[in-house]
């Protein structure tokens, strides 16, 4: 049966999980709303912080039992763990766009006007994304995977964050925006390099900015982006495109192998800060439902594979996931 929206399972499976929660004593939970337990009387280092902290006691302590039941995790990130870092997210709580939808490859490859507008956003967009920082939740992940609790990080995001972390098992599963490559001849480059062409190529050029987006992308007022100028490739003169997966191409299929191969590896998924909208993403948590892993869930609003998780956190994770890595890395300690 066809998974739509998450919402389906196959015929039989729905039972077991919810048998499989009850025994393990899981469910879905709110550290910032609504709760259907009773506030814990613990009260962590949290205590002060915005969130209740008897209740992200309670559902750290869920996320704890899951991940303490299996040997390793495949933690599956998305456009929320970047927010801490100064990088906006694409998607409000429901899932819907918050700017307009990204520029699709055929247009972009298809349409010398359509890069005059990305480049130019996009040179404007870099001054800020390129000198983006992990924060608390990056660094937490790295942590867990040195203390041996994660396998792999599967990100959808392309600002190498994690890496720069000190994750060392990443995967860029959308590219990264460090590099440019050319459409026509493959050449690949450096896009502080190409950022230099970029600005050599426009000494007088400004443009007003309107609001930043996710993909080191950039609204910026309608004029002017015609009169940018993008060079061609160094090599052969051709269309120089980030490498990064735009939406309207496919990701590569060594690197989807590389990261079912790492959700089928470990025991569990752990999905943060992902709606999980787009299916190159969603296609991991189905992967893991239909294995018999179990799926916890830390993001700020709904997701589409929330009717299939063990457990769901609404909480910041950039607060969470701290927390979590510190109880980890204490049990570590003591073992
Ligand atoms: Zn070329």
């Amino acid at each position: 049966m066809p998974i739509v929206n998450g919402r389906r399972e196959p015929a039989g499976c729905r039972p077991r999980k919810r048998a499989q929660r009850k025994r393990r004593g899981l469910r879905k939970a709110r550290a910032c709303g609504h709760t259907d337990r009773e506030p814990t009387a613990s009260v962590g280092p949290l205590a002060g912080n915005h969130i209740d902290s008897g209740e992200v006691t309670a559902t750290t302590r869920e996320l704890d039992e899951l991940l303490a039941g299996v040997s390793t995790v495949t933690v599956l990130t998305g456009a929320g763990v970047s927010t801490g870092s100064g990088i906006p997210d694409y998607r409000d709580r429901d899932g819907e766009w918050k700017h307009a939808p990204p520029m699709q490859y055929a247009e972009f490859s298809g349409s010398d006007a359509a890069r005059r507008r990305y480049w130019a956003r996009s040179y404007v967009g870099w001054q800020r994304f390129g000198k983006a920082r992990p924060n608390a939740a990056h660094h937490a992940l790295a942590r867990l995977e040195g203390a041996g609790r994660i396998d792999t990080v599967i990100t959808q995001n392309v600002d190498r964050l994690h890496s720069l972390a000190g994750s060392r098992n990443v995967i860029d599963l959308h590219g990264d925006l460090s590099k440019v490559r050319c459409i026509d001849c493959d050449d690949m480059s450096l896009r502080h390099r190409f950022q230099r062409e970029l600005k050599d190529a426009n000494p007088d050029w400004h443009a007003h900015v309107s609001g930043y987006r996710p993909d080191g992308d950039v609204e910026l007022a309608a004029t002017g982006q015609d009169d940018f100028r993008v060079p061609g490739c160094r090599k052969c003169g051709g269309r120089i495109k980030p490498d990064v997966v735009m939406f309207g191409e496919s990701v590569p299929r060594l690197r989807v192998e590389a990261a079912m191969s790492a959700v089928d590896r470990s025991g569990a998924l752990l999905v943060v800060g992902s709606s999980l909208m787009v299916f190159s993403g969603f296609r991991f948590a189905r992967r893991a439902h239909e294995t018999g892993k179990p799926i916890a869930i830390v993001n700020q609003g709904k997701t589409r594979a929330d009717d299939i998780a063990a457990v769901k956190v609404e909480a910041d994770c950039g607060e969470l996931l701290p927390r979590l890595g510190a109880q980890h890395l204490a049990g570590a300690a003591s073992a």
